[in-house]
């Protein structure tokens, strides 16, 4: 078969949420937007619900549907986009929890869903969603009395942990937010790693579930295997695929393994500096990577080998992002739809 293998880790997904847990004194909830960042919405959700999670986030009340499906009633789903038009229906029978970013949504939650659980994200200085200070002044007690059961914000710089702007976000959180018992949410990974502080009632852990930076201590989630379809020996000066961007500095035997930008490995991972693996050797990519294949220079491998490793114990999800000039998330993300997924518990 030349359909590469994408193998999801349920058990340290588990053992993600629990460390990130064990971090804070409040609930540790789950953000599994964008199909569980990538890995598949419904088996990622289910093993995080197993290990204990009850609030999860998604961006859209239409990923929210898809975690209500899979979790059944119970948990809570909470929608960052909040309650956009056209979303009634979804938020009603999927009992979601739409996060009101604004005065516009606001006025149409309690129009058509007046007894409908909500919460309010709250701008702190990101400038990407929620009410502004000035418009939360306005709203606040309007708001407070219809009882939201979340009051939220997102930090912009948490990944740096002496980054001013944590303070100052921090600062203006605990101001916009002071003097009710609505519970409190701040944190996502980068800041459930700056400390208690930042905690609240409710943390919102995300990347460092799926074994993403800045959760350094993650354990790996995502293996991805590749099968050699074919191999050949290169005489010295020989090149190697499109654009001729490698020549051989040496006789060279090279494998031609099935995946490409297509299913998610960028093209910039040609000229990365990437190398992929069989068993403990690493073989560098050699050439520029095709729609559907990557060409590896298996030199020094003592046989053929049958598959090799480009994710897992020896390369993160943020080797490659380095190589290709991006972050994890996005390599998670862009992990693509034709690989064979395999869970595993
Ligand atoms: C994506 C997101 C998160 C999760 O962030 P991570 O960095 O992946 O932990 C939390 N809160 C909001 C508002 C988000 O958009």
């Amino acid at each position: 078969m030349s359909t590469a293998k994408l193998t999801v880790d349920l058990a340290a997904l588990a053992e993600n949420w629990r460390a990130l847990d064990a971090q804070s004194g409040c609930e540790t909830g789950a953000v599994v937007k964008a199909n569980g960042y990538g890995l598949g919405v419904e088996k990622v959700s289910q093993a995080l619900a197993h290990a204990g999670a009850r609030q999860f986030f998604v961006a859209t009340a239409e990923e929210g549907a898809k975690v209500r499906q899979a979790l059944g009633p119970g948990p809570g789903v909470s929608v960052f986009s909040g309650h956009m038009e056209d979303d009634t229906a979804l938020i009603r029978n999927q009992d979601l929890i739409p996060m009101l970013n604004s005065v516009d949504q606001m006025l149409r939650h309690m129009e058509s869903l007046p007894s409908g659980r909500f919460g309010i994200q709250l701008d702190t200085g990101m400038n990407r969603l929620g009410m502004e200070p000035a418009e939360w002044a306005a709203l606040r007690d309007i708001a407070l009395a219809q009882k939201p059961v979340l009051l939220m914000s997102h930090l912009a710089c948490a990944d740096e942990p002496d980054h001013p702007m944590n303070r100052q976000q921090l600062r203006s959180f605990i101001e916009l937010t002071a003097n009710n018992n609505v519970p409190r949410s701040l944190a996502a990974t980068g800041g459930i790693l700056l400390g208690r502080d930042y905690h609240f009632d409710l943390t919102r852990a995300g990347v460092g579930l799926y074994g993403g930076l800045p959760f350094a201590d993650a354990r790996p989630v995502v293996s991805l295997d590749l099968p050699v379809i074919q191999t050949r020996d290169l005489a010295e000066g020989e090149t190697v695929g499109y654009g001729n961007t490698w020549a051989a500095p040496r006789p060279s035997r090279i494998a031609t393994v099935a995946a490409g930008y297509a299913d998610g490995l960028h093209r910039a991972l040609g000229s990365g500096g990437i190398a992929v693996f069989s068993g403990d050797t690493a073989c560098p990519v050699v050439g520029r990577v095709s729609m559907d294949l990557i060409t590896v220079d298996i030199t020094d491998l003592p046989s053929d080998p049958g598959t090799l490793e480009i994710l897992g114990r020896h390369q993160s999800v943020d080797t490659l992002a380095d190589a290709a000039d991006t972050i994890g998330y996005e390599i998670l993300t862009s992990l693509g739809g034709r690989y064979q997924r395999e869970y595993v518990a």
